[in-house]
């Protein structure tokens, strides 16, 4: 975002105005960190803002700042396309083209008002007016942060605003363990907490209320892990019976994919979730080093992602989608043991 781009939003955002804030279909802690912050940001200032999620998150989000707040598209449908027809600016923050807001998409497409991307995803489409992306961020929340510093509203972030944005960046980083974490990153976080953010707590509510289906359903899950030595690859499936038979709630299966990715000497991980209500199964991809799950998934999974965090899916069933990974993995192989 260049000084001009800065200086047009400052204007933009002199006097009160429409706002509609949109986190990626399927919300994680970095999306709704980011969104619920910067509509507690934009009220502050006397704008009228709401959060519309394209649909619901787990129940471990269900505690942030204003959460309660937040409007969901397919559920809220006429209210949700009026706000967005209404609209004088809309964000897009943690996601970088429009069909991940799922069936928001063509809403959000056919609104005239001011597109405004916070983003730190690969390859980022151009529809909006406005664009900060930057791939090497560990987190929108991160950005959100600089967004607001580079408006000269630093002394705005209070401690509603500084719990939002921490937890994004601790869910992005994985507490701060991934390689997106930078010493700046550290030294935000550092910042947010001095603003009010409660390290301790925000773990505890987002790592340390499981339910006994989920601990379970992670135990089935390792017992599925199976490893290709060949292509220092493992992946984890779960059927939808297995699932069910779990009480499988959204979010529950948050984070399985790591467990494969720990195992010494494996540095590409995957899970398959099959969701027999969407018709796909959905895919997600982590990697250690240079090995780009972003480039795999585009590929072979019409999804996207990060170089060491992926998504992506398939309609095909479990059994076949695993058998079309199993059979591209051999022209990885120099790729996967170059490290
Ligand atoms: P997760 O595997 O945790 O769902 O997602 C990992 C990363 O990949 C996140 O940054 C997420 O936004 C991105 N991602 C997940 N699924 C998809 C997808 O279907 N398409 C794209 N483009 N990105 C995805
Ligand atoms: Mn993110």
């Amino acid at each position: 975002m260049t000084q001009e781009d800065i200086r047009d939003i400052k204007t933009l955002l002199n006097a009160p105005k429409k706002i509609v804030i949109v986190p990626h279909k399927n919300p994680d802690g970095d999306a709704l960190g980011a969104t619920l912050a910067l509509e507690h940001f934009l009220k502050k200032q006397h704008h009228d803002a709401v959060v519309i999620s394209p649909n619901d998150y787990p129940d471990f989000l269900k505690w942030l700042p204003n959460e309660s707040n937040i409007l969901k598209y397919d559920s809220q449908l006429d209210t949700c396309n009026t706000l967005i027809n209404e609209a004088q600016i809309i964000f897009t923050l943690d996601f970088n083209a429009l069909n991940r807001a799922g069936d928001m998409a063509s809403a959000l497409e056919s609104s005239s008002a001011v597109k405004i991307m916070i983003d730190h995803h690969q390859q980022p489409d151009d529809y909006a007016q406005y664009v900060y992306s930057d791939v090497n961020m560990s987190s929108t929340c991160e950005m959100v942060y600089h967004f607001i510093t580079s408006l000269d509203d630093k002394n705005l972030i209070d401690e509603k605003i500084a719990t939002c944005l921490y937890t994004g960046i601790m869910t992005d980083t994985g507490s701060f363990r991934f390689p997106s974490t930078t010493s700046d990153t550290l030294r935000v976080a550092a910042f947010l907490m001095d603003c009010g953010a409660n390290h301790a707590e925000i773990h505890n509510q987002i790592f340390d209320t499981n339910s006994y289906d989920r601990m379970q359903l992670l135990g089935q899950a390792l017992s599925n892990l199976k490893v290709i030595p060949e292509s220092r690859t493992a992946y984890i499936s779960l059927s939808q019976e297995e699932l069910q038979e779990h009480n499988f709630k959204k979010g529950d299966t948050e984070g399985f994919v790591n467990y494969a990715l720990s195992l010494n000497d494996v540095v590409f991980a995957a899970i398959f979730i099959e969701d027999r209500q969407q018709e796909i199964i959905k895919i997600s991809l982590r990697s250690k080093g240079s090995f780009s799950v972003n480039e795999f998934a585009r590929a072979h999974f019409d999804g996207g992602g990060h170089i060491n965090a992926a998504g992506g899916k398939s309609e095909t069933n479990l059994k076949s989608t695993i058998d079309k990974f199993i059979s591209i993995l051999p022209s990885y192989n120099k790729a996967l043991n170059n490290d």
